[in-house]
């Protein structure tokens, strides 16, 4: 049995008909860039996130540039982030000029420490902007991390580029920090035919400055009040991304009602002592863009499991401060200890909606069969 980490055939067969035509009607219209669509989308994704409004712009990587340089972050600047995420995190800090403080991880969400937190802004002047990191589907503590960021004055941008639906206290995510970001690239929960992203925001202000800074800093054709970037969501993609937003709920319970089996045939196989499964503290709801064990023996079970005809895979194998790119920041081996053993011990299974039940046993019982072998 074959089982891939993900099937983007299989959702694609169930809407393909719908989107082809909405590609059609775009296409008949030849308006290809902020047209009705993306402000439809726009309209829509604000009030799927609890937000009151939402920026559509070329990437998630760009949803963070563009958040961050809306809180008004410069070169020289620090911004305290996780160092146990997808690159672009700390990459769109980078490209500022800017100074990523890795803040370490909580063992068990993986997500940003807020005790750590609170330490390096204490230790830390200079810091412009928080962004924690919303990891694998789950957000993270966020009540003491706004705390922290009102009580200093310092802008929180919530990077929900893997869980767009996820709540927390209730809240959904991008809706609780001073901007959220979104991507839309084809393996996230709501993914596009390309790249896309969104900013979220409660803030008419930041929203319209938003609008600025993707159309090179314009509010007037033209006529430019600063430099910002091209970097717009384009019509297609909208388009396509309002055809699936109708079936983003129908998927996030596909992924938790797999994510509940798979937490059930992990406890019965007993595997003790060297696998543990997802920790979703009881405020959050999980929309599980992935689905995370942690082990021992990873890249060896890794192997074993590819034999098998599972799909896996480490998100991430490096912790960003130990990144070539930012060995001028000082950080060493040992400097995020969290984090560091997180990446030697991480592992993706498939979690995407379509999988089966038979597929399911047949990941737990190849993981079983890698462990508990004679
Ligand atoms: C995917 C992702 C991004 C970047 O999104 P792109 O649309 O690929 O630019 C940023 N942060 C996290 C945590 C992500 O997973």
């Amino acid at each position: 049995m074959k089982v891939q980490l993900l099937d983007l055939a299989a959702q694609y067969r169930k809407i393909r008909k719908e989107v082809l035509s909405e590609i059609k009607t775009v296409c008949d219209s030849q308006h290809y860039v902020l047209g009705k669509n993306v402000s439809g989308l726009e309209s829509e994704i604000a009030a799927y996130c609890g937000a009151k409004f939402a920026v559509g712009v070329a990437s998630g990587t760009d949803a963070l540039l563009l958040a961050l340089m809306a809180a008004g972050v410069k070169a020289g600047d620090k911004v305290a982030t996780s160092p146990f995420t997808f690159f672009a995190t700390a990459g769109s800090i980078a490209r500022l000029g800017a100074i990523p403080l890795f803040v370490d991880i909580d063992p068990d969400t993986y997500n940003i420490d807020p005790v750590k937190l609170e330490a390096a802004l204490k230790k830390n002047k200079r810091v412009k902007a928080i962004i924690p990191v919303h990891l694998y589907g789950q957000c993270a503590d966020m009540a003491p991390i706004m705390k922290l960021g009102r009580s200093s004055r310092i802008p929180v941008i919530e990077d929900a580029a893997q869980s767009i639906g996820a709540a927390y206290k209730g809240k959904r995510a991008g809706s609780i920090g001073d901007m959220g970001c979104l991507s839309f690239y084809p393996t996230k929960n709501l993914g596009c035919f390309g790249d896309g992203g969104m900013v979220t925001t409660n803030d008419p202000r930041l929203a319209e400055r938003l609008k600025m800074l993707r159309v090179h800093g314009s509010r007037v054709r033209y006529y430019h009040d600063e430099v910002g970037v091209n970097s717009r969501l384009d019509e297609l993609q909208a388009a396509i991304l309002r055809v699936k937003l109708k079936y983003l709920d129908s998927w996030a319970s596909g992924r938790q009602r797999n994510a509940k089996r798979y937490d059930t045939l992990l406890r019965k196989a007993a595997i003790k002592g060297v696998l543990s499964i997802p920790f979703i503290p009881a405020e959050n709801v999980s929309v599980y863009n992935q689905y995370v064990i942690r082990v021992k023996k990873r890249d060896e079970l890794r192997a074993h499991l590819s034999a098998a005809g599972v799909g896996s895979e480490v998100y991430y194998p490096l912790s960003l401060h130990m990144q070539k790119c930012f060995k001028g920041l000082g950080y060493r081996r040992g400097s995020l200890p969290v984090s560091e053993a997180a990446a030697r011990e991480v592992l993706a299974l498939p979690i995407y909606p379509e999988l089966t039940p038979a597929q399911q046993r047949h990941v737990v019982d190849s993981i079983a069969g890698f462990y508990l072998k004679p």
